[in-house]
């Protein structure tokens, strides 16, 4: 089984492409065993107009607290290697937006999701908003936030 790559905003034409290596990572984190904690990062491409092209995703860290049912990111370790990735590309490759796995099937945003988004867009420059994607056990829910809506995206058949 393998995730969706594309996906798109279907009323504004939005769209977002996932690469394969974002998508092995993802795999790699499923909590299909319940003794699989939440994984999560920050997730780096490009930004073409208003389309979101996810080219790397970084990986949980040592310093990331991780637990069955949450997780809180390492602040300083991801945006590290943000910071790293933007200046190898020479500032082509930035900060898209951010993911984390959930223990269930066909995953959802928690309300503390929607909450740490909407915390999280307000600090943004970004207008056109950030991409957001929850890995599950069967699926991805993926969606971009701005400000405080949240809109869900569909895969592109
Ligand atoms: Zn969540």
């Amino acid at each position: 089984m393998s995730f969706h790559k594309e996906w798109v905003i279907s009323n504004t034409g939005i769209l977002m492409v996932l690469s394969t290596e974002a998508i092995t990572i993802f795999q790699n984190y499923i909590q299909d065993d319940e003794k699989k904690l939440e994984a999560g990062g920050i997730l780096l491409g490009k930004r073409r107009r208003n389309h979101f092209e996810i080219l790397h995703v970084t990986e949980p860290t040592e310093f990331d607290q991780r637990f069955r049912y949450h997780w809180n990111r390492s602040e300083k370790s991801h945006s590290e290697i943000a910071k790293k990735i933007w200046t190898d590309s020479r500032a082509e490759i930035t900060y898209l937006g951010e993911w984390h796995t959930h223990p269930e099937a066909y995953p959802t945003p928690s309300s503390i999701d929607l909450e740490e988004w909407s915390l999280l867009t307000q600090k943004s420059t970004q207008k056109s908003g950030l991409s957001m994607i929850i890995v599950g056990i069967k699926d991805l829910w993926c969606g971009i936030a701005q400000e405080n809506v949240v809109t869900q995206m569909n895969k592109v058949s």
